[in-house]
């Protein structure tokens, strides 16, 4: 006879444990909520990093999170944008200084490996409402009222509410039956960290945009080492991993024209094949979907998580609107759908203009190099439009207007 599978109830589970399912398990539990997070611990063989910026700063300091994270992180108070397309029409190298918008710095680029492991402390201030199980879930199922999510060694945690912070092939987001557009591009993002021991970096971060997309050098542990996001085509991304650490060294030294002088590899490269994802809808019965279970796109401009948190936010908000109501039951219609409308306007607006500014590089199209070159001059030229672009990428369009100083000229 099989063992009868045990069944545990809970406010929310959180499925998915990287970045966006801490911060979210974190936010429900000081909502007082009993919250489950689930998925395995982090391998710790992340060689990406992450650029926070604007309201994911303000939001983490608001969940006590920040500090925590910071002291990990490099900032970023510049952001530098070159032209090495090559091409006839060029836009002009264009800077951008927090300075200008009264920020300290735009945000804070951290290690994807440290930065998981300063959310996961983070769990130990959320009062006894919180607990993990470190497996990965096997099923999904969605009632009108409970999401039942079945784990690899058949526990089963009965939630008011599921918050799929599950990734890009999540398993609530398919027991919602929530369709997606999905898209290709003919590129991957190469990606390591290096050292540049001859020149400081200055919090610079530096963008060259090339006709295969930018290549970018972010201020990584120290004063001297930064970590590249270099997008090519497939093929010179496999090409750039076979070589040796000190032929590769020179060719990342070359695409940089030398600006920091000689590189030294500090990490194994790793490749990430870009595409493009959206949902049609941001909620299912009993299931929240948020980061990439939601939204992917590009690394350009820094976009993905700082997204995620403030689908989080925006859950939370929700929740908080309804009073008592959204605390009794967090996953009720009323509230997943005031969710949904909510998340559009920021998902889709990032998800295009990210879209845009990469196919504008690869556009061999007058009209799409004219745009992108038109728009940096612009904003070399008239500082208030310099400031909104500022503003633009570090805040959800509503509230660009409450990100940094005063806007006027
Ligand atoms: C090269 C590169 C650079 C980037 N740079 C930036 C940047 O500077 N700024 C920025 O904001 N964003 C950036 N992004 C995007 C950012 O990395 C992602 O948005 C972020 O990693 C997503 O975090 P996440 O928690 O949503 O997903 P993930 O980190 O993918 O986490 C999903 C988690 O779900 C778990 N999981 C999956 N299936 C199950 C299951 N069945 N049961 C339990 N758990 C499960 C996985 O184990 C994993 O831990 C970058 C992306 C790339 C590719």
């Amino acid at each position: 006879m099989q063992d009868q599978n045990v069944v545990k109830k809970i406010d929310v589970a959180v499925v998915g444990s990287g970045p966006a399912g801490h911060v979210a398990a974190i936010q429900m539990a000081k909502f007082g909520l009993s919250t489950v997070l689930i998925g395995p611990a982090h391998s710790g063989t992340d060689g990406r990093t992450t650029a926070l910026l604007g309201s994911s700063v303000s939001y983490l300091e608001r969940l006590g999170l920040w500090q925590a994270v910071k002291a990990e992180g490099q900032a970023l108070r510049v952001m530098r944008l070159i032209d090495d397309t090559g091409r006839l029409l060029r836009a002009p190298t264009t800077e951008f200084d927090s300075s200008e918008i009264s920020l300290e710095a735009f945000g804070y680029n951290i290690d994807n490996n440290k930065l998981v492991a300063a959310l996961h402390a983070g769990l130990d201030g959320t009062q006894d409402n919180l607990i993990e199980d470190q497996q990965f879930a096997s099923s999904v199922s969605l009632d009108e009222d409970k999401a039942s999510i079945t784990m690899q060694d058949g526990t089963i945690w009965q939630a008011k509410l599921a918050i799929a912070a599950d990734g890009r092939q999540s398993l609530v987001k398919a027991a919602a039956n929530i369709e997606m557009r999905k898209w290709s591009y003919p590129q991957a993002a190469f990606v390591l960290n290096l050292r540049h021991g001859s020149t400081p970096h200055n919090n610079t971060s530096t963008e060259f945009h090339t006709k295969t997309g930018p290549f970018t050098l972010v201020p990584y542990q120290d004063a001297y080492t930064s970590s590249l996001v270099c997008v090519v085509t497939p093929e010179t991304a496999a090409e750039l991993k076979a070589m040796s650490h000190e032929t590769l060294a020179l060719e990342l030294e070359r695409r940089a024209h030398s600006i920091y002088g000689a590189f030294e590899i500090l990490t194994e490269p790793q490749v990430f094949p870009l595409a493009g994802m959206v949902a049609k809808g941001f909620c299912g019965p009993r299931a929240a979907l948020i980061a990439e279970s939601a939204h992917v796109f590009p690394p350009i401009g820094a976009q993905g998580l700082n997204l995620s948190l403030r689908d989080i936010e925006a859950l939370a908000d929700a929740i908080e609107d309804q009073g008592t109501t959204g605390l009794q039951d967090p996953g009720n219609d009323k509230l997943l759908a005031a969710y949904d409308r909510s998340r559009r306007a920021d998902i889709w607006s990032r998800t295009a203009g990210v879209h845009m500014l990469n196919m504008s590089l690869l556009s061999a199209l007058p009209f799409g190099q004219g745009a992108r070159t038109a728009g940096l001059a612009l904003a070399n030229m008239v500082p208030s439009f310099r400031r909104f672009m500022m503003k633009a990428g570090l805040d959800a369009p509503s509230r660009i207007g409450s990100v940094g100083g005063p806007a006027n000229d």
